[in-house]
């Protein structure tokens, strides 16, 4: 099933329990504007390479649309389009003023130099400019970006139409970036699943997790669930999977991708595979790398009863069907990996006000935040006996609606 349509599933799963009529649905589920570029740069060694880049806007009925911008060699339009879908239920779930959109550009971050990085990011920008901007589309980092990509488009964008940070978020902190945006992915990812804990009346010390992905959300999430005493058996990269039944030494695992830019050569752990990572025997597994990731294939080989995505799309709709009728928990990717957008959100009001917070202050809104989108997703997943990821579904398609009818279409 292609990432779309699997959104597309989601969301009619949600509708459905709203009445929501068809015209409405289909409203909803197209997206605004979908741009396509070209993007042609000048390699290192001199050779002329076109590339594509997509900037995708869902919708924009309660806000700018926000989302982030994706440099990964899988990126394709029906990718985009799925996740700036996500942007905008996710965005409405936890109430931030904002619609969704997306963007990426099909390259291997990896294989290319930082100044082949630069020049691709500044041409893009040169293609995309009019379409972005801070009361219209603010773009922020997600899989193969980060908070350098977003000072050259700050600054790209910045050459046509003048000074104003908040036309993107996740910068450096030197730059009007927010303190606190580059772990609140991953620090969001760990609040929430304390309060699942809580929920279910369990103990993190008695929670084996296991974590696929040890990027940006995968290391801070390792980080704040192995300071929440946590018991963290096993994490990935693309090196391989990393395996201790008796508990991984966290601090030692960041300190060694710090260094070597990769988990490879980890020691005091076992090698396994990404696939065997995701059939552990742990409480809960933490898809954090790509989507897709859980699907028919393998679904009947996952034995964790807590799932807590994030990732953006890991579980494919056949799994989460098996993982509803077995009644394993599936926090959502648009609750649990909420806490980037809503730090991005605080960065944006700080460039607008021109005002900085400290980290207490990001940490403490962000707790805020995402406890009361908790408590909204758990009592509407009570309330009406569906999953939490049909709860936070609906809350979400049910605010943009509102927003849609109240200013007329
Ligand atoms: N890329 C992140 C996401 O998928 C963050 C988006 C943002 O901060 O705008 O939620």
């Amino acid at each position: 099933m292609k990432a779309f349509e699997a959104v597309e599933k989601y969301f009619n799963k949600a509708a459905d329990h709203l009445e929501l009529p068809d015209s409405m649905r289909r409203l909803l589920v197209t997206c605004k504007r979908e741009v396509q570029v070209e993007v042609p740069v000048e390699m290192d060694d001199g050779r002329l390479e076109t590339l594509i880049g997509f900037r995708v806007q869902h919708n924009n009925a309660r806000g700018p649309m926000k989302g982030g911008l994706r440099y990964h060699w899988e990126v394709d339009l029906d990718e985009v389009r799925a996740l700036a879908s996500l942007m905008t239920w996710k965005t409405a779930v936890v109430n931030l003023p904002y619609g969704g959109a997306k963007g990426g550009i099909c390259i291997d971050p990896r294989k290319l130099s930082a100044k082949e990085l630069e020049r691709i990011t500044r041409k893009f920008v040169d293609q995309i400019h009019e379409i972005i901007g801070p009361d219209v589309d603010i773009p922020a980092p997600d899989m193969g970006t980060n908070a350098t990509v977003m000072s050259w488009i700050r600054n790209q964008w910045e050459k046509y139409h003048g000074f104003n940070p908040a036309v993107i978020t996740g910068k450096p902190v030197e730059h009007y970036g927010s303190k606190g945006r580059e772990e609140a992915t991953g620090r969001g990812l760990g609040i929430l699943a304390f309060k699942v804990l809580q929920r279910l009346g369990r103990f993190p010390k008695d929670t084996r997790v296991a974590i696929q992905g040890f990027g940006n959300v995968g290391t801070h999430a390792a980080k704040l669930l192995h300071e929440s005493d946590f018991k963290i058996v096993a994490i990935s990269d693309l090196s391989g999977a990393y395996y201790n039944p008796n508990g991984l030494d966290i601090p030692a695992a960041l300190k060694h991708v710090l260094q070597h830019h990769s988990l490879k050569g980890f020691g005091n752990a076992e090698l396994i595979t990404n696939e065997e990572l995701l059939a552990l025997n742990v409480e809960m597994l933490v898809p954090a790398a790509l989507g897709n990731v859980i699907n028919a294939s393998n679904v009947h080989s996952i034995k964790a009863q807590i799932i807590i995505e994030g990732a953006n799309g890991p579980v494919a709709p056949e799994a989460d069907d098996v993982f509803e009728a077995n009644k394993v928990l599936v926090l959502p990717d648009i609750l649990a990996n909420a806490g980037g957008v809503t730090v991005s959100y605080f960065e944006w009001v700080q460039n607008r006000q021109y005002y900085v917070w400290d980290l207490n202050r990001v940490r403490q809104s962000l707790d805020n935040v995402l406890s009361s989108a908790f408590e909204d997703v758990w009592q509407m997943s009570q309330e009406h006996k569906v999953s939490l990821r049909t709860a936070a579904f609906m809350i979400g398609i049910d605010r943009v609606r509102r927003a849609t009818e109240l200013s007329g279409y």
